[in-house]
């Protein structure tokens, strides 16, 4: 049974793996969650070493919404809260739903989630141009007022306006010391939830700043960091494809990354989707990693095994 050898791996899990198909209400997401808590059990039980990160996008998001309709009566809470708050959460949630799915099982281990910051640099160019839409639409006239106040905010078309941030580099995961005691002791961690709480560090001191960063990312920077064999990134479709959503489309399956940089030259990956999680795996690979996997999380098992979906590694 023990096929995994201790082998370390970690999964990033998407919103669509979180936030359950049928909305954003409790119910739905914790659904959502054990589902996915069923497919890392499944790992676990492998002999898999697991370090699982996640996304936040739809939870911030009401956050944010909270936080802008409630604005006369509690003071809003900066960007870089309401990543923790997010964190806190799907944490909870993740934690609570894998020890079912391992308690079921048999499996004794402890799980459990670190708040995570992350450092960025205060002089990447990425604070010059926000390029992350987050929280909800606007219409131009608002959006206008919220730019008077010092926020991004762009025209996204037909559904109006939304707010803009930047999404700088990951560099560090500053609570990687606390990560690895844990997965020393046999630990399951949740870790760098939402790409993790952006910090900079200046005049010796960190502080929380006013972006979000991309979780595939900073999930390939967790899997580098605590020496993972394998990341993986679960969504909803079976792999990455060339020529998307045309009658040509194709699945890509092995391949090495100066293949996969070529075709992400050739532009057959959307930036705001599949994009960074094509980058995220090629960067895993290319500082040193074994391999890295995109693939669906109800074939996670298998997307690990090499079976299924995009893997990226040199040789073969
Ligand atoms: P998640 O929320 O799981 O992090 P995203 O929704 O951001 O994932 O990205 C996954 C989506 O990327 C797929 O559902 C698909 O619609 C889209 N996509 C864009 N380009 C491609 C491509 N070349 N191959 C596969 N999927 C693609
Ligand atoms: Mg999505």
């Amino acid at each position: 049974m023990e096929s995994g050898c201790g082998e370390r791996v970690v999964v990033a899990l998407g919103g669509n793996a979180i936030a359950g198909e049928s909305g954003s209400d409790p119910i739905s997401q914790q659904r959502a969650v054990e589902r996915a808590a069923e497919q890392i059990a499944d790992l676990v039980l492998a002999g898999y070493e697991i370090v699982i990160t996640h996304g936040n996008g739809p939870q911030v998001g009401n956050l944010l919404l909270k936080n802008d309709l409630a604005r006369d009566v509690v003071p809003p809470v900066p960007l870089d809260w309401c990543v923790a708050q997010t964190q806190a959460t799907l944490g909870f949630l993740i934690v609570t739903a894998l020890e079912a799915s391992l308690r079921r099982t048999g499996a004794e281990r402890l799980v459990s989630t670190v708040i995570t910051r992350v450092l960025v640099d205060s002089a990447d160019p990425a604070w010059s141009r926000p390029t992350k839409p987050i929280g909800r639409f606007l219409p131009g006239a608002e959006a206008r007022e919220r730019i008077a106040q010092g926020e991004a905010w762009e025209d996204r078309g037909p559904r109006g306006w939304r707010r803009m941030v930047p999404s700088p580099d990951p560099i560090e995961i500053l609570d990687r010391g606390t990560i690895e005691r844990l997965l020393a002791t046999g630990t399951v961690v949740v870790a760098a939830g939402g790409g993790g709480i952006p910090m900079v560090r200046e005049d010796g001191r960190l502080r929380g700043v006013e972006g979000v960063l991309d979780k595939d990312l900073t999930g390939a920077l967790l899997a580098r960091t605590v020496g993972a064999a394998c990341y993986v990134i679960a969504t909803d479709v079976e792999a990455a494809a060339i020529r998307f959503g045309t009658p040509d489309q194709e699945w890509l399956g092995t391949v090495t990354p100066p293949r996969l940089r070529a075709l992400v030259d050739e532009g057959h990956f959307a930036s705001g989707s599949m994009g960074p999680k094509v980058d995220a795996v090629l960067r895993f690979v290319e500082q040193g990693g074994e391999r890295a996997v995109i693939t669906t999380l109800d074939r996670l098992r298998e997307g690990v095994e090499g079976t299924v979906g995009t893997r990226v590694q040199f040789g073969r």
